[in-house]
């Protein structure tokens, strides 16, 4: 994961996606309810835990100073390997060629970020994104869409750009019960075609902003404004006799021509003497003394219509963290989340399975991204606040793995941890060299405390040791490990420098900015978005592209390979390790958006943030002097993930897309053609 996505275009994805939810609401409340699960207790089982960036050189001195004794029982009981990871090693690129055994040829994910050829330099998120619909009554201020016959106007839906077959859908047609917990690139989850598949949505799903998560944040000394700051909103709260009102932002109103956000009012009464306040929202009654988070509240967001339609309402949920009373009143709101009780967009597979979680559970993050590490880096949060956070979303995660486990008999049971990739990107730093922004006293120490989350992690592999045995086939993974993250590179403006973005002053690649010189692509042949792809500005694909197919690309490519590989950083160390191209390293029927070259990082570096969205800073290299301090968007050789098992791993050199052809050969259902992995266990060459 990676915290770029903040300065996407969010009001656009917003927009679209609350749109989406409308047209949801009522298809979810009209869904049947489901039947009693069937119990098979003599079939087969799978478990896999997926701990996002476990990574290999930390956890394998752990396990030999003996810090992870039960990954080791684990190790002892069948194997232990570095997993081969995916190019680029990015989260959702990972699991995408885990969920389809399929490179990123064949599943159509690049990167966090890709761009629409048609639309030079837009950026889109890669995993997720929203249909437009298509026609509209207009009522005065609003606009309806009729779906029914003589309209037949389209809904906007919610569409997961993930390619390829999920491996699950062969175990679900094979009438293998198949439970998959957050995954990431399954927003919205991907429907099952025989009903035996049930999943939770993980990274890629928005909060009711339609973002990754918007904090809401309000303050004593915060901006009269409301200041959006990349993953949160700050305002100023002004006390009259010790009370105060404020609103919390919701989603926007797409029913109107021109959308209007919603938002809910809400009151705060602090008492300074008993250093405490409470706050009133829509009839409910919070008291929080300083320091202390709320339960969730829920909030219901109306959406006014035309006087003969009845309002259109949205539920979603939030917890308060009351921060100081006095002297200056500061308190967070959690983002918004969709209400797992009454979801406003998809976010399960069957549409109601959150709803039956739920019930059982009571209300849960269910946003892609729940670690607030925005409020970390926005200094809204200290060290040891986002800790407590932290630990709330872990108490919960556990919670639904013990719902998972209450609930599962037989099959394959996928549970993901996104904890292990959170908390390390923000408190990995692993080395004696000055930390970005802390002493070296907290740096050791926040080291210490992902060590203590490894623990924990192994905890869970004992707890499931216990409970399963050999009963179970048991797989613990990751989708890729962690580095230091010290140096930034900005290699669109190094591209500037080396005459391959034009004009030689351009500032800002996006044409967004009037105060900053933008892009001539009519003299512009490559470009980098994203986090580690560069695109040639290829005649026939890129709207504005200059680059002729055939040998003039293939100079370029030489060229560029050639030059970005030698770069150097000012203290002469290597910067980039390797730069794959595409049509070297990919295959598949997914190929349209995928990048020229793929830039793989040493550790250590890794692509500016302004890089990303096509801003040029004035150096090529900076410092990275962000609370988010290490990072793995590298080259795939740099940052292998970790493969535990209790069966034998018998091939060499496993990697992400051999997953999918091994779990489904412990249920015995043949590998398709189309992918390219092996089964781990028993090898084609072993056999
Ligand atoms: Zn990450």
């Amino acid at each position: 994961m990676t915290g770029n996505e903040r300065e996407l275009d969010r009001r656009q994805f917003l927009k679209e996606s609350t749109t989406a939810a409308a047209a949801f609401t009522a298809a979810v409340r009209a869904a049947p309810a489901r039947g009693a699960r069937k119990q098979r207790s003599s079939a087969r089982r799978v478990i896999v835990l997926g701990f996002d960036a476990m990574d290999p050189v930390l956890t394998e001195q752990m396990m030999a100073a003996g810090d992870l004794p039960n990954l080791d029982r684990l190790r002892r009981a069948g194997g232990y390997r570095r997993l081969g990871t995916s190019i680029p090693p990015q989260t959702p690129v990972a699991f995408a060629s885990f969920i389809t055994g399929l490179n990123p040829g064949g599943h159509g994910i690049f990167d966090f970020i890709h761009r629409d050829p048609k639309h030079q330099y837009l950026p889109l998120f890669s995993a997720a994104g929203t249909s437009r619909g298509s026609g509209y009554w207009e009522v005065g201020k609003h606009k309806l869409q009729l779906t029914f016959w003589p309209f037949d106007h389209t809904a906007p839906e919610q569409l997961l750009y993930r390619k390829g077959i999920p491996f699950w859908d062969y175990l679900d047609e094979a009438g293998i019960p198949t439970h998959i917990y957050e995954i990431p690139s399954n927003f919205p989850p991907s429907p099952s075609k025989h009903g035996r598949h049930r999943a939770l949505a993980g990274l890629g799903t928005p909060d009711m902003h339609g973002g990754y998560g918007t904090y809401q944040h309000f303050a004593q000394n915060g901006p009269y404004k409301p200041r959006d700051e990349g993953g949160g909103i700050r305002s100023r709260i002004i006390f009259r006799n010790d009370t105060a009102e404020a609103k919390l932002i919701g989603p926007d109103n797409t029913f109107l021509q021109k959308p209007q956000p919603t938002s809910v009012e809400f009151k705060i009464h602090r008492d300074r003497q008993a250093d405490a306040a409470m706050i009133e929202v829509q009839g409910q009654r919070i008291l929080l003394k300083r320091g202390q988070w709320s339960k969730w509240v829920r909030l219901d967001f109306r959406f006014p219509m035309p006087s003969f339609v009845p309002d259109e309402h949205q539920s979603g949920i939030c917890r308060f963290y009351l921060q100081e009373v006095a002297p200056i009143f500061r308190l967070y709101v959690t983002p918004i989340n969709i209400d797992p009780s009454d979801p406003a967009l998809r976010i399960s597979e069957p549409p109601e399975f959150v709803q039956e979680v739920s019930k059982e559970l009571g209300l849960f993050y269910t946003a892609g991204f729940q670690e607030d590490h925005k409020a970390l880096s926005n200094k809204v949060f200290t060290d040891e606040e986002y800790v407590e956070q932290t630990n709330i979303v872990l108490e919960e995660r556990m919670e639904l793995l013990g719902y998972a486990l209450e609930h599962y008999d037989d099959g394959l049971l996928f549970f993901y941890f996104a904890c292990t990739d959170l908390q390390p990107h923000m408190f990995w730093w692993n080395s004696d060299e000055p930390h970005p922004v802390r002493s070296p006293e907290d740096a050791r120490k926040y080291h210490g405390h992902v060590k203590e989350l490894y623990k924990k992690m192994d905890r869970i592999v004992g707890d499931m040791l216990a409970r399963y045995g050999d009963q179970a086939s048991l797989i613990a993974m990751s989708d890729h490990g962690m580095a230091n993250f010290k140096r930034q590179f900005n290699l669109n403006r190094w591209l500037r420098d080396n005459g391959y973005i034009q004009p030689s002053n351009a500032r800002d690649l996006t044409g967004l900015y009037p105060d900053k010189v933008g892009p001539d692509w009519s003299r512009t042949r490559a470009y980098g978005l994203g986090l580690n792809s560069l695109y040639l500005n290829l005649r026939g694909r890129e709207r504005d592209g200059i680059v002729r197919g055939g040998d003039e690309r293939e100079a370029l490519l030489t060229k560029l390979v050639e030059k970005l590989e030698a770069i150097r950083d000012i203290d002469g160390k290597p910067v980039i390790r390797r730069v794959y191209r595409a049509d070297e390293v990919y295959s598949g029927a997914e190929m349209r958006l995928a990048p020229d070259l793929i830039i793989g990082y040493h550790r250590g570096h890794r692509c500016s943030w302004a890089t990303t969205l096509g801003d040029m800073t004035d150096e090529v290299f900076s410092d990275n002097d962000s609370a988010w301090s290490a990072d793995h968007c590298l080259a795939a050789e740099d940052v292998p993930g970790v493969l535990f098992t209790n069966r034998p791993i018998l091939a060499d050199a496993p990697a992400l897309i051999d997953l999918a052809p091994t779990i489904m050969a412990e249920f015995g259902v043949r590998q398709p053609p189309a992918m390219v992995g092996r089964n781990l266990f028993n090898p084609p060459a072993a056999t």
